[in-house]
């Protein structure tokens, strides 16, 4: 796989809170817990068995939320990509029910720990709207608010002129309001997450790519680029849509793929109240969706699909400028102050996957573009499971490790599935 695109050039490294001290893993020694990538996932599970008096290292190729934990739309959604219902009639009743509970309360855990741990985080809880693009859009979203809001979520349908006013464009057919959502910086939340592990004990090592696995007995050694290793019982491999070589077949079970934000400058006073005046954040119901926000400083965010490569130029973000032009015409000729993309791990069957191939190693991939909460719920689940030994606290079943069939063939066939979308979407593109 090519370098991944910097973090840097994106909204959130421009304006996120410090990042705590994360010094590479100069000398080898052991930990109860060796936790590889410092994202979401990995820093939840830190921060979760450090508070259960386990001793965790993190261990991190670049710097903490350099992947898609620093540079996500900072939406957060509850839920999984499948509806309550799906999931009852995917898993039977009780486990699908209690997958559907876990999903539901994916947003709490976020602002729980921000609120918890008093972390340095722009962050509001004003609802996620989805916008219903098509007619079997506007069903869906009905039917997907009346699960939630039959389970007592704070969900609602909206119609035409209610979705028009919420969002500030007049291009959606109608939608749904989810209470439970919200925003937060990305990236100051991934810094948080890593200042309250360390706070509760962990040890987080930034500058320290993984290079080898290796089981003896019941030890695993894990080696670092440095030289440094590490000995212990247990592995969490965290590192999703980054994934290298680091264990077989891994990369090979998800489609990495790229998705695509661009920032404007600080909106006036007037275009920031004609565009989600309410404070809600948004994607919706096109296959490649779309997502937008404002930021806490009045910058108006849009996210989407972009080429499946990592980007050449400023030329790979046009799409994304030319919709806002469409969605939101009020803005006339608008600056875009950044543009920036992040991977995301798709699996086969759109849900995310947990794995132990070999004894002690247990692996988290693949959130579908929405993990936030996800993966910040999933991490102290994984620490639950650590600590407990019952799989039980995990949400769903640990399965086989698989390569998806033709992967090398994937990236052909993602892109043209992305064209078809594209035609198939209709409308803005
Ligand atoms: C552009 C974009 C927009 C998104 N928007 C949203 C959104 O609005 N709402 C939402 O809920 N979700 C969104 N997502 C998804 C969300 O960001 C991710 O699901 C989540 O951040 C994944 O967290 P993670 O901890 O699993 O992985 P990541 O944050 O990707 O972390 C993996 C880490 O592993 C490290 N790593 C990899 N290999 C090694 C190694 N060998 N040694 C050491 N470290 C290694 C990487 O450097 C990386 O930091 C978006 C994602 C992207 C990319």
């Amino acid at each position: 796989m090519s370098e991944p695109f910097p973090l840097a050039p994106s909204l959130w490294a421009a304006t996120a809170a410090p990042a705590p001290e994360t010094p590479p893993l100069a000398a080898s020694g052991r930990a109860d817990v060796v936790i590889v990538g410092g994202g979401y996932c990995g820093l939840s599970t830190a921060l979760h068995l450090a508070e259960r008096g386990i001793r965790a290292v993190v261990l991190e190729a670049r710097e903490v939320g350099f992947g898609g934990s620093g540079r996500n739309g900072g939406q957060v959604i509850p839920g999984l990509k499948y509806d309550p219902a799906d999931l009852v009639a995917k898993f039977g009743t009780e486990r699908g029910e209690r997958l559907a509970r876990f999903a539901g309360g994916t947003a709490d855990t976020v602002f729980d720990l921000i609120e918890r741990h008093g972390m340095d985080v722009p962050h509001r809880r004003t609802g996620w709207i989805q916008g219903a693009h098509t007619e079997a859009g506007v069903r869906e979203v009905e039917q997907r608010a009346t699960q939630w809001a039959a389970l007592g979520a704070p969900a609602r349908v909206l119609d035409k002129a209610e979705t028009d006013r919420l969002l500030g464009t007049e291009r959606y057919l109608g939608g749904w309001l989810d209470g439970r959502g919200g925003a937060v910086q990305p990236l100051s939340y991934a810094r948080g997450l890593a200042r309250a592990a360390i706070g509760a004990g962990a040890a987080i090592h930034g500058g320290t790519p993984v290079t080898g696995l290796a089981r003896t007995g019941s030890d695993w050694t894990v080696t670092t680029a440095q030289g440094a290793h590490l000995h212990t019982e247990r592995v969490v491999l965290c590192t999703n849509g980054y994934t290298g070589a680091l264990w077989p077949d891994l990369a090979q079970s998800v489609i990495a793929a790229n998705s695509f934000q661009v920032a404007t400058a600080p909106l006036s006073d007037n275009l920031r109240r004609s565009i989600l005046p309410e404070g809600q954040v948004s994607s919706d119901t096109r296959k490649l969706l779309l997502y937008f926000r404002l930021d806490h400083t009045g910058r108006l965010l849009m996210g989407g699909r972009g080429p499946f490569r990592e980007p050449r130029g400023p030329g790979d973000w046009a799409h994304l400028e030319r919709i806002v032009g469409k969605l939101f015409p009020q803005l006339g000729a608008v600056t875009f102050a950044h543009r920036w993309c992040g991977r995301v791990a798709i699996t086969r069957d759109f849900l995310p996957h947990l794995h132990e191939p070999a004894p002690g190693l247990l692996i988290d991939i693949g959130c579908q573009g929405r993990g936030v909460g996800l993966q910040s719920t999933m991490g102290r689940a994984i620490a639950a499971y650590i600590a407990e030994g019952d799989a039980d606290a995990l949400p769903l079943p640990i399965t086989p490790l698989g390569r998806l069939p033709l992967h090398a063939f994937h990236r052909l066939y993602v892109s043209a599935v992305i064209a078809w979308y594209r035609l198939s979407d209709g409308g803005l593109r």
